[in-house]
This record gives structure tokens, sequence and C-alpha cells, in this order.
């Protein structure tokens, strides 16, 4: 059964206290706080009709003829037809970052350190042009890909042009080498910016790639590589090939490769691990997760419930580790849940183009299905779910309203199961052992947030976490010197920080 956020019910807690009625905002203010004038993103980036493959410094042909389609999820209007990359393509990907090796890895890190400053000043000064094309491409809301996905993909850069020539003060006593061409494959949750967590530390070790984005958003990718021929960068040392699993698959399979790193389902990356384990390829993964939030009842509950929202409703729940379970410490239960719903009232779901949405689209009609099954199943196996009471969703397009259940046990499906998708799964715990312990109650372990006013609190709970990043009172949160990573099936190896360039080193 669905319910409509916002009624002014009043609901009791364990304690058998009645809680205040809560405040339905949209209907105290006849529903005029919340309305906004349209505000569409004005800038067109220029998109070609079709885009070829970007090998040794040139755009070039499939040698199949082979191409694909991008569309835009919000509207379902094709934007153009991209090359898909077959074994030869690969291999001819490959061979350029061979032949670009020996020069790129033999530069002083100073000169490979330049270059990625172009790079990042060149991000810079196309911003508003790549947001938006990010936009169109993947559907998340244009203030996601204009203040997240853009400016932290230059951060990533800049971060990593200052590590070039400082790779030996990093790692004292070694002598740091690249270790040579890698193979890098991308999701399409952040695209631009994942591509600037693998070709950053890359180049900045002094690597050469061959980078392929995922199926359904390689535009930003296709920028990055004209960024690329812009600012001079010596062919060969960064090769794009689009494609989907097939290309992908050539990649992980092809023997000129040195090192494998891959960012997608935890399904595709034991499939890769399989695959590079009898060989000579290193290998780092990054792979699904199904995260946990835990509120305590000391915590600020609005800034709590804030960051709930945020973990999992903006960027419409794609996010590898959204806060797709949410732990509530009894006490506080009805508490939470009637914030979470007032807040939820006011989420704009829409055209992600217009600066005021919150939830854009769904990046494909594929990931709409899947998460209209995870709805059925939950609904089914016994939760009750209550969806975000905004206005009608768009005609056409990839959309799916943010909704959490409640109600749930551990041993449902869409408390087990990563959704992908801007669905929340609610349930209580009494005792912060048993917070701990059902938080850790999963095969994933990509990240947590812990939300509590005491610090003592804080550091004993993120310290038993499995996780590979814990927030504190806060979430999503994301910066280049910071690592990022998980334990268990969330995969293994580190992006970011000092702990990210070691994957890149020999
Ligand atoms: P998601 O569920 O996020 O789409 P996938 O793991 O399916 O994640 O896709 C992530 C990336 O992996 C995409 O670029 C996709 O094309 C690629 N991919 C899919 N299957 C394979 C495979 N068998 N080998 C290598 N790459 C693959």
């Amino acid at each position: 059964m669905s319910t409509a956020a916002g009624s002014t019910n009043r609901s009791q807690n364990a304690a058998g206290v009645q809680a205040p009625p809560r405040l339905d905002l949209r209907a105290a203010t006849g529903g005029g706080l919340f309305e906004y004038a349209p505000a569409p993103e004005s800038v067109r980036p220029a998109i070609a009709d079709r885009y070829g493959l970007f090998i040794n410094g040139r755009f070039t042909d499939p040698t199949s003829s082979k191409r694909f389609t991008t569309i835009n999820p919000a509207t379902e209007a094709t934007l153009s037809e991209v090359a898909e990359a077959n074994e030869a393509d690969v291999d001819a990907a490959v061979r350029a970052a061979r032949d670009a090796l020996p020069a790129w890895a033999g530069l002083p890190g100073k000169e490979r350190g330049k270059f990625l400053y172009r790079i990042a000043r060149r991000l810079q000064e196309r911003a508003r042009e790549l947001a938006v094309l990010e936009t169109m491409d993947g559907g998340k809301p244009i203030k996601e890909s204009r203040d997240v996905d853009i400016p932290l993909a230059a951060a990533h850069f800049f971060h990593h042009a200052g590590w070039a020539d400082k790779l030996q003060y990093a790692f004292p006593g070694r002598e740091p080498r690249p270790v040579g061409v890698c193979g890098q494959i991308i999701p399409w949750n952040f695209p631009l910016l994942m591509a600037a967590w693998k070709i950053a530390p890359a180049l900045a070790c002094g690597n050469t790639v061959v980078l392929k984005p995922a199926e359904t958003t390689p535009l930003t990718a296709l920028r990055l590589a004209e960024i690329c021929d812009e600012i001079g960068l010596p062919p060969g040392v960064v090769n794009i090939v689009t494609g989907a699993g097939a290309t992908g698959a050539a990649i992980v399979n092809h023997p000129g490769i040195d090192k494998i790193a891959f960012t997608g389902s935890t399904e595709v990356g034991k499939i890769i691990a399989k695959a590079v384990a009898p060989t000579h390829k290193r290998l780092t993964l990054e792979l699904g997760g199904k995260s946990a939030n835990i509120i305590f009842e000391d915590a600020s509950i609005d800034q709590a419930v804030e960051g709930i929202i945020e973990g999992i409703y903006f960027n419409q729940g794609h996010v590898c580790c959204a806060g797709s379970r949410l732990f509530v410490q009894e006490s506080v239960l009805d508490r939470v849940i009637g914030k979470l719903k007032d807040r939820m009232s006011t989420l704009r779901v829409g055209d992600p183009l217009d600066k005021n949405t919150d939830v854009g689209a769904i990046n494909s009609k594929a990931q709409l299905a899947t998460i209209g099954k995870y709805l059925e199943i939950g609904s089914k196996e016994g939760a009750e779910r209550h969806d975000c009471g905004t206005a009608d969703l768009p005609g056409k397009g990839y959309f799916c309203r943010p909704c959490f259940f409640t109600g749930v046990q551990p041993s449902h499906t869409i408390a087990r199961e990563e959704i992908f998708g801007p669905v929340l799964a609610v349930m209580s715990f009494r005792t912060p052992e048993e917070a701990i312990s059902r938080a850790n109650n999963t095969p994933y372990g990509l990240a947590a947030g812990v939300w509590t006013d005491k610090g003592s609190k804080i550091f004993d709970t993120a310290r038993r976490l499995d996780a590979g990043v814990v927030w504190l009172n806060t979430y999503n949160k994301f910066d280049p010197t910071s690592p990022f990573g998980g334990f268990k099936e969330s995969g293994f190896g580190r992006e970011g920080g000092r702990h990210g360039l070691l994957a890149y080193l020999a």
C-alpha cells in the first residue's frame, strides 16, 4: 500500500507518548510555498550527430562501423550515435597506449603535472557546457552536475597534478614507477567524475590509459577526449573507446593491459576478477553497496533527515554508496519518519535541466524497470511504502517517485539487495550494539553514516562499522584528498588521496 507524505496524523512512540501533530507544510501554505517558476538551464552544448573512438589522439571510425544511440532519459530523445568498439578497436587503443608509454613515463613529474593542470583548468572553463551535457545524457539534476560532478572532476585533476612531481616524497624509500597500460571501465552514475577518478592518478604516476565510459553516458568522456587534444596531451596517453559489456570484456581480456580499474556492479566485478586472476594484471574494483545510515536518539534530527535525503534521493539514488538502509533508534523513530515525510513533500521531481529540480530522471528504461521490480517485491514481502507526494511526474522520460519503506525486516529483499534508485528501507534499533551488528549484516561494505551528538559514540561506532567510508553527521561528501573504496563484496583498492596513487605504481 502506498501512503502520500504529509498527513497530520498523531502517532505514539514506543513509550506510549503522543507525538505532537505533524504540520503538513504543503497544505498549510496552500501548496504555494514550494511552487517555483520554471528555471530551465539555457545553455545547449553542441552535440555531434555521431562520435568516433578516441585512439592515438584522433577520433576514428569503429572498424565494424557499428554504432549505438545515446538518449536523454528525461525526454527519450536521441542525442547522438556513438561508436561501438570491438576487439580490433580495443587492440588499436592498447597499442597506442603502449607506444605512448615510454615517453610519458619518462617525462619529469613536473612536466606531466603541467598537462594535468591544463586539463583541470579546461574542465573549469568548459564547466557549464559539461554540466548540461552530463545532465542531458545521464538524467541527473543540473544542480548536482553543476555543483558536484564537474567541480569535483576538475578538483581531481588539480589534486593529482600536484602529486606528479612528489611521488618519491609520498612513498619514501621506494622508486615510484608506473604500472604501464591501464584499462579503466566506469559506470553511468558519475560519468565525468569517474573518468577523472580513474585518469588523473594514472597519468600523474606515468601510466597511459584506455578508458571505456558506460554505454548510456558516453558524451562527457568524449568531451574529455576533446580536451586532452586541445591541451596538447601527447597522442596515445589517453584513449577513449565506447561500447557496452563486450567492449569492456575486450579491455579486461587484452594481454597488453597491465592493470584494470573497474567501477560498476558486483556481478560484473566478479566476472572481471575471475578473468584477471590467472594473468599478470593488477586489479582494483569499486562495486556495489547497501550502505547504512544510523540515527541515534541524541542526534540533531533535522540535520540527520537532511543528510538522509541527500544520501538517497538526490541523484535518484544512483550512487554506489547511497544510504539505502536507515536505522533509527526506536525512541525517535516516529519523529524521524514524520520529519522525513515533511521534507520529502518538498522534493521537486522532474526536468533535470530545471535549476530547482532535486530528483531528476532515472538513467535508463532498464534501470527504471529494475527499481519497479524492487518496489513490487518490497510491498509483496510485507513492508509499507510511502511515496513522496509532490506534483505529477512528467509524462515522458524515465521518472520514479522517491519513496521509503517502513515495517522492513532484515530478511526483506529491499533491505539486502542494491536497488540503485530513490528507495529507502527504514528499520529501527534499541541499542548501539544492535545498530552496528545490523548495519554490518550485509555482504557489502562501501559506506555508512552515523548521526549523534556524542563524540565518543561517533568514534566507537565508526571504528566498528565494516565500511570503507564512514560519514559522521554528514553524508555523501567527497574530496580528492580522501581515499574511497570498499570492504567485502564492495570491492578492494582505494581511489583518491595518497592511497589511490598506490594502485597506479609498480
Ligand atoms: P551498472 O549496473 O552500474 O550498469 P555494470 O557493472 O553493468 O554496472 O556496468 C559498469 C560498466 O561495466 C559499464 O561501462 C559496462 O559497459 C561495463 N561492463 C558490463 N559488462 C562487462 C563485462 N562483462 N566486462 C567488462 N565490462 C563490462
